[in-house]
């Protein structure tokens, strides 16, 4: 391996200097060898620490509905999985939800659920304004999948302010063996062009080795996220979930998982990147390793504890002990092992 030409791209990552296809490819080949991906997380883990000092900043998850108009392949909330068990929140269980994660300290609350036909877009207005009533300091994430444009318009009105709507792959082909044909890569990446207009702090992401994805998209979806600059970037694994098309695929890597954390980082620096559920679903120190590589956000599980199992995107998904907001003490706990400490600020994305 060329150090050289190591400490060159470095550099030119790190300085925001444009970036080749080859660059990329270079980078994620590269940084495949242990030595390699040591120096790409210590350099991402100095300049997190640059940027947020210690803390780690905490957002609590309510997951809205289990129900899904939509099919996608790897996902256990799929219209077509009969087995999936479903529930919906009422708005004043949400708004219990947010109450309690209130008292809990939280300042963040992420409004997640799949698109449920009967959440429309007016509905999820009427939380958000509702949740903006009782707490206007707290800030509101929306991750409730693609609506019109004059629904993101109006959850914006109403005092949303962030979206999170992963791009899933870069690779149009990629997304259409990931997604049914009533879905497009194209509409996706228009929502998101959307989001940011509308001042949304937006989110976008991708998983990890899901099904046929190649390193060649893996480039393309860094490529993809440096042209569209989001506030904060989410990655995890791709994990199976029981009764889809992609059941008995296998999991994605860790290590790969983390050394992109670690690029992200190292080029997105003011960015928020969550240690995802999934990677702590999937490794016993997932979270920990990916701190360690430059994320800063964990999104412990606020939900109401009955419906919790039901949310099952994948399997073996962790709601409970340090992914679960009753359990910040854990949570604190397991980050003091690493110099790392809970942050209850807002965490909004600050260019400065
Ligand atoms: S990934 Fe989202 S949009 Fe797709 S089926 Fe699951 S919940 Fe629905």
């Amino acid at each position: 391996m060329d150090k050289k030409f190591l400490h060159n791209i470095l550099d030119r990552v790190i300085g925001g200097a444009p970036l080749s296809r080859d660059d990329w490819r270079w980078l994620l080949s590269e940084g495949a060898a242990p030595d390699v991906a040591d120096l790409l997380r210590s350099e991402a883990s100095r300049i997190a620490t640059e940027n947020f000092g210690k803390g780690v900043f905490v957002r609590g998850l309510i997951e809205i509905s289990s129900y899904c108009r939509n099919n996608c392949n790897y996902c256990g909330l799929r219209c077509s999985n009969r087995e999936a068990l479903r529930y919906r929140l009422t708005k004043e269980e949400i708004l219990d939800c947010c109450r309690e994660g209130a008292s809990l300290g939280f300042n963040t609350f992420v409004l997640q659920g799949g698109e449920d036909v009967k959440q429309d877009d007016a509905w999820i207005v009427d939380v958000v304004r509702s949740i903006k009533e009782l707490f206007p300091d707290k800030a509101v994430t929306l991750s409730v999948g693609e609506r019109s444009v004059e629904g993101y318009r109006a959850m914006r009105k109403a005092g949303a302010d962030r979206y999170l709507l992963r791009h899933e792959t870069r690779s149009d082909e990629h997304y259409a063996r990931l997604h049914p044909s009533t879905m497009s890569a194209e509409k996706r990446r228009a929502s998101l062009q959307t989001l940011k207009s509308l001042g949304f702090q937006t989110g976008s992401g991708m998983m990890i080795g899901s099904p046929y994805q190649t390193m060649e998209n893996i480039v393309d979806d860094l490529m993809y996220l440096d042209e569209l600059r989001p506030q904060m970037i989410g990655i995890g694994p791709f994990i199976p979930a029981k009764n889809t098309p992609f059941a008995q695929f296998p999991a994605g890597s860790v290590d790969l998982t983390i050394l992109v954390v670690s690029l992200l980082r190292l080029r997105f620096q003011k960015a928020l990147i969550p240690a995802t559920t999934a990677l702590a679903s999937i490794d016993e120190q997932g979270r920990e390793r990916a701190i360690l590589a430059g994320a800063n956000v964990v999104m412990p599980n606020l939900s109401p504890l009955d419906v919790r199992s039901k949310y099952s995107i994948y399997d073996g998904k962790k709601s409970l002990g340090s992914e679960s907001a009753q359990a910040l003490d854990e949570l604190a706990r397991r980050l003091a092992t690493i110099g790392y400490h809970i942050d209850f600020g807002r965490g909004d994305y600050n260019e400065k």
